[in-house]
């Protein structure tokens, strides 16, 4: 009897054979995936669409790819493929990977088994004929494995669908895994952390990177009076007024930057937001004005997010953390920089011990006011030093006299400006990526149209990305007064052609990695800002042990 085959239309939750599987290999994953919705497509996901894909092309097995239902299990899946053998038809079930070896023999995994015994029981009901046999394909060693689907293994599955049942309902996210090796090869360990939650609980444990290192794509910043971003098929095309065109192939690209009087097409602007590529809007001043809202939205962690929040005592513990990680970067910044030189002659050991005492008083603030009042205090000491990190002999035009904004009145206040503009839309990015709110802060209150939690998290980041790179930048001549400089009335603004130099420079610093001092492997400060908005979502998980723990070294 050949199988009806049924597309999926409205019905109730049905659990899809693949989360089976995930349940079957590690509940958090499954929790990740089907509750809070979050789904990585890596590179070994991609091999097996590949795989699948081929498959269909080769037209092996005498049924491809089809759907099927059940409200009688609440279960739905995608069968791979099957086949009708002497009456009977058998799942076909794909792998791209090995089979599980024992010494002389050669098995299933436990979660393929599960899924293939999803398969089997949905395709038992739509052709209402008995399917007893899985037979699994793991494509990494050529081995093909049979699964017999008895009453026992449909049993196993029925008590599986009942915990998913009641993990689904639970709200509660599971523990990570007690069996470590299975973190290596799962796609969600970026978001999952779980070997930062091992280490947060065993000082001794040695944590694997599973968290990727670099931003495998980059952002795309379009500046230039003029300049033009289109569509050409697949790739976003950068069109100067003058000047040759460059195209970047959109899988290439994680982010766009449009500066200035710069144009988007339609056509370029549809192809991003159908990516998943965030799209920002940056004035000629510097100003951020928006951008796409891209990132996995799910509601159930802004819920969680929301509660920790309205904690008025959780609030001020982690606005304490950050304040005091900003100072300890402040701090350590001037002392790395005026190691070699005498901090007595330069006149700023009175501002050095305003900071060292601010930061010793955080852990006695009890109020958001007070905190604030002690990173107030720090930071004007903190710039009262910066101009004595600048090459004596730089030019008057480029000395810095103290910070000042909106507008910036000088050079360097002007880098320094449209440094922290870039930083703060790259943290809004980031938060909307891990699917966080940006709307509910810590410390910031949402006074102004800027989202509290960027300008919070952005404290982090503003020596290490920018004031490090803006003063070494500035003591490697690299600014003209004149040519990257422009003074309307009272305020300077860079031209053009300072934009896109500062571009490169904070592009080029926020590339650049850095050893993590508590977790012990390497990454770019780019994925750094991501994972500190991942380490603060700890912080309501019941994992506060490494949220703005680092410093400068
Ligand atoms: S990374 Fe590990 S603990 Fe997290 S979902 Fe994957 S297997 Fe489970």
């Amino acid at each position: 009897m050949q199988p009806k085959l049924q597309s999926t239309g409205e019905a109730p939750i049905l659990t899809r054979a693949m989360a089976v599987h995930a349940w079957a290999y590690c509940p958090r994953l499954f929790y990740l995936e089907e509750v809070e919705e979050i789904r990585v497509a890596d590179e070994r996901v991609f091999e097996g669409r590949e795989l699948h894909q081929r498959l269909e092309d080769e037209e092996v097995d005498d049924l491809h790819t089809f759907t099927l239902e059940s409200e009688s299990w609440g279960l739905k899946g995608k069968l791979d493929a099957c086949r009708h053998r002497d009456g009977h038809w058998i799942v076909v079930e794909h792998k791209k990977g090995r089979s599980c070896k024992g010494i002389k023999t050669v098995d299933a995994w436990p979660s393929d088994r599960l899924q293939g015994a999803a398969y089997a029981v949905l395709l038992e009901e739509h052709i209402e004929q008995e399917v007893t046999e899985v037979r699994i394909r793991y494509h990494a060693d050529h081995k093909s494995v049979c699964v017999q689907v008895d009453e026992g293994m449909k049993e196993e599955l029925r008590q599986a669908l009942q915990s998913m049942d009641l993990l689904r309902a639970s709200g509660q996210r599971p523990a990570v895994t007690a069996q470590a090796n299975r973190c290596i090869h799962c796609s969600l360990a970026p978001v999952c952390l779980p070997e930062e939650e091992r280490k947060e609980e065993d000082e001794d444990w040695e944590p694997l990177r599973l968290f990727p290192q670099h931003h495998e794509r980059i952002t795309l910043h379009v500046v230039g009076h003029g300049t033009h971003l289109a569509r050409s098929s697949e790739q976003l095309v950068v069109r100067p007024l003058e000047g040759p065109e460059e195209a970047f192939p959109v899988e290439q690209i994680e982010q766009v930057v449009i500066h200035g009087y710069a144009q988007a097409s339609t056509q370029a602007i549809q192809l991003c937001m159908a990516r998943d590529i965030g799209i920002h809007w940056m004035g000629s001043g510097g100003r951020y004005f928006g951008g796409s809202a891209v990132g996995s939205g799910g509601v159930q962690r802004r819920i969680r997010q929301f509660e920790a929040l309205r904690d008025s005592a959780f609030r001020l513990n982690r606005a304490r953390e950050l304040v005091q990680a900003k100072l300890r970067m402040q701090l350590g910044f001037l002392l790395r920089a005026t190691r070699k030189k005498d901090r007595h002659a330069l006149k700023i050991d009175p501002l050095l011990l305003e900071i060292r005492l601010s930061l010793a008083t955080l852990s006695s603030c009890r109020t958001s006011e007070e905190i604030r009042g002690n990173e107030g205090l720090a930071g004007r000491a903190y710039f009262g030093c910066l101009d004595c990190l600048l090459l004596s002999d730089l030019s008057e035009a480029l000395r810095f006299n103290g910070r000042n904004r909106r507008p910036p009145r000088d050079p360097v206040n002007a880098l320094l400006s449209f440094g922290y503009q870039l930083l703060y839309r790259d943290m809004v990015a980031a938060i909307l990526s891990v699917g966080l709110e940006p709307s509910f802060g810590l410390l910031h209150t949402p006074r102004s149209a800027a989202y509290p939690l960027a300008l919070d998290l952005m404290e982090l980041f503003r020596v290490p990305l920018v004031d490090m790179p803006v003063v070494a930048s500035l003591n490697r001549r690299q600014w003209d007064p004149t040519k990257h400089f422009r003074k309307i009335g009272p305020a300077v603004f860079l031209t053009e052609e300072g934009r896109e130099q500062a571009i490169n420079v904070l592009e080029a610093r926020k590339a650049e990695t850095w050893r993590h001092p508590l977790l012990g492997y390497s990454l770019s400060y780019h994925r750094l800002m991501e994972l500190e908005v991942r380490l603060l979502e700890k912080t309501w998980m019941g994992h506060p042990g490494l949220f703005a723990r680092w410093s400068l070294r």
